[in-house]
């Protein structure tokens, strides 16, 4: 029998570049879409697991981050919990989505602020000084490791994730 929930989430991840900036990704250190999908029980121990409480359950059910309720500490809960074979710790980096600053950014309108900059603890966002201009944002993705703190702490939703590539 044909199961509809996975089916759906076969074809969203099945899809190269996804359409439309995300907040909600999945899981660090995933070794594999097609075999998370197809493999993955919902059992939810990760999601207990989460010292952070940011994953949540997604389409289908499947577990999923949500970064706009906090960050990634990287504390492996959910991959150490999981009695399946889904995660690879050795995996590096542990997430392959890429932030982006949208139109909705303060600073991109003018107003001063630097909240993404202030939560980012690898420094991989910063502001550079421009004439005339508040400082802007400047993102270095070969820093950023995905961890989410910014996307929470900017107070117009101006932060999201795409995933560039699915494995
Ligand atoms: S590594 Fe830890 S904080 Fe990050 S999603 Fe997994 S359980 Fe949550
Ligand atoms: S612990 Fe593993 S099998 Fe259970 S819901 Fe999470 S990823 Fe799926
Ligand atoms: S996702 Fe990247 S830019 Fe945002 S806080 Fe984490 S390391 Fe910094």
């Amino acid at each position: 029998m044909i199961d509809h929930s996975r089916r759906g989430i076969f074809r969203r991840f099945s899809t190269k570049k996804t359409e439309s900036p995300l907040t909600q990704q999945r899981l660090p250190w995933v070794k594999n879409e097609v075999d998370f999908v197809s493999q993955c029980t919902r059992c939810e121990k990760c999601i207990t697991a989460c010292e952070e409480q940011i994953i949540v359950k997604g389409d289908g059910g499947f577990p999923i981050v949500d970064f706009t309720k906090g960050e990634c500490s990287f504390c492996e809960g959910c991959a150490q919990s999981c009695p399946e074979n889904l995660f690879d710790l050795t995996v590096a980096p542990a997430f392959s989505h890429k932030i982006s600053i949208n139109e909705s950014c303060l600073a991109k309108k003018s107003v001063e602020c630097r909240s993404c900059s202030d939560m980012c603890e690898t420094q991989a966002i910063r502001f550079q000084l421009v004439l005339g201009n508040v400082a802007q944002p400047q993102i270095n993705l070969d820093v950023c490791n995905g961890c989410g703190g910014c996307v929470a702490a900017c107070p117009t939703s101006a932060i999201s994730m795409t995933l560039e590539e699915a494995k």
